[in-house]
């Protein structure tokens, strides 16, 4: 039934959020929210015409949109996951627009304001007991993050990973590896795999992922708005009859949108500016690939879809969330990820 309501709707959807502004004093540049998903925004700096842009995505939620209204419009996907369909979801847009807001929520421990990835698991373990005289389900976690093409687990217990300071170079090296073909179905057979049963295992877990991140970036400047974070649910069904049922979901926190300026950095960060132009890039063009029905689906060409390619088309279903800040000084990368979103999506 989940899936009947989502495929009316096709199997891209991209949802537009705009975070509240921190100062009030300064211009914004959002003109109108619609209701049916119509945003128009207005470069302050040009208060004319010529300013004035208008997009059309599946939804938009406003500056006071509350994480419960967020993930209520993202449930029905995230439960056809349980009916053995494989979802992404991805949160794109500059850093500081609020994509880890939208996926994990506040940071810092609260189970207040949780994000999408906690409250997912969490209707995904109530559809579990609900269904549990004719299905039994199996739930497992991964977690990685992809920076300058390398894939890293983030939930390996590993005390070495507390000592610092240490740049990437220095991170235990057995917790790197490559990306190899899905034999059992899995994409990412090195990673650990951690079975959670409530929601206590999921915020044990986030928490590791969440210091292992963290602690990366100590040594690189702003390192986790730099790479890309995965949270992969396992989702593994047994009916009475013995049906064996098996999906996942990709949770993608997306690093940052921005563009650097290239007369500007050099060195490491203009190479990792450069992985992450690169993977963003193709990212839009898998997703917009798929849009068009395209016979080629150019996933080959980065990690992140490489990792994902098992659920992106087919019957896959995609949701993205463009994230924009709604003051006037954003205005040049709110239009660059407003584009983006409207490139890969198909209202
Ligand atoms: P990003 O991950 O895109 O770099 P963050 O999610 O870290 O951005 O958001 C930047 C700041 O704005 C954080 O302090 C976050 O708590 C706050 N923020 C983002 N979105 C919202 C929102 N919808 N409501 C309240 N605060 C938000
Ligand atoms: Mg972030």
């Amino acid at each position: 039934l989940y899936n009947m309501v989502q495929d009316l709707k096709g199997n891209i959807r991209v949802y537009c959020r705009i975070r509240p502004a921190f100062n009030a004093e300064t211009k914004n540049a959002i003109e109108y929210i619609g209701d049916d998903g119509s945003l128009v925004i207005l470069d302050p700096s040009k208060l004319q015409k010529d300013g004035r842009k208008v997009f059309q995505f599946n939804r938009v939620f406003g500056p006071t949109a509350t994480q419960d209204e967020v993930f209520k419009d993202t449930q029905p996907l995230v439960r056809s996951v349980m009916d053995g369909y494989n979802v992404c979801i991805f949160a794109y847009g500059q850093t500081g627009s609020g994509k880890t807001h939208t996926m994990s929520g506040p940071s810092g421990g609260s189970t207040k304001d949780m994000g999408i990835n906690y409250l997912a698991l969490e209707d995904l373990f109530e559809i579990s007991s609900r269904r549990k005289d004719i299905i039994n389900y199996d739930i497992h976690v991964q977690m990685v993050e992809i920076y300058n093409e390398q894939v890293r687990d983030l939930l390996v217990e590993d005390s070495s990973t507390t000592k610092y300071p240490f740049t990437f170079s220095h991170l235990p090296q057995r917790n790197i590896f490559k990306l190899c073909a899905r034999e059992n179905g899995l994409s990412l057979p090195d990673a650990t795999m951690h079975s959670v049963k409530s929601t206590t295992d999921v915020l044990h877990l986030m928490k590791l992922g969440e210091v292992n991140r963290v602690v990366s970036s100590t040594a690189i400047n702003n390192r986790s708005s730099r790479s890309h974070s995965v949270v992969t649910v396992h989702v593994h069904g047994k009916d009475i009859s013995g049906n064996i049922l098996r999906s996942c979901l990709h949770l993608v926190d997306l690093a940052g949108s921005e563009r650097v300026d290239k007369s500007e950095v050099t060195g490491d960060r203009l190479k990792e500016a450069q992985y992450i132009n690169k993977s963003l890039s193709c990212l839009g063009d898998v997703i917009t690939a798929l849009a068009h029905k395209n016979s080629h689906i150019p996933y080959r060409n980065s990690k992140l879809t490489l990792l994902l390619q098992d659920s992106l088309g087919g019957h896959a279903k995609t949701l993205m969330f463009a994230h924009v800040s709604p003051e006037g000084d954003s205005f040049g990368e709110t239009v660059s990820t407003l584009k983006f979103a409207q490139r890969v999506s198909t209202v």
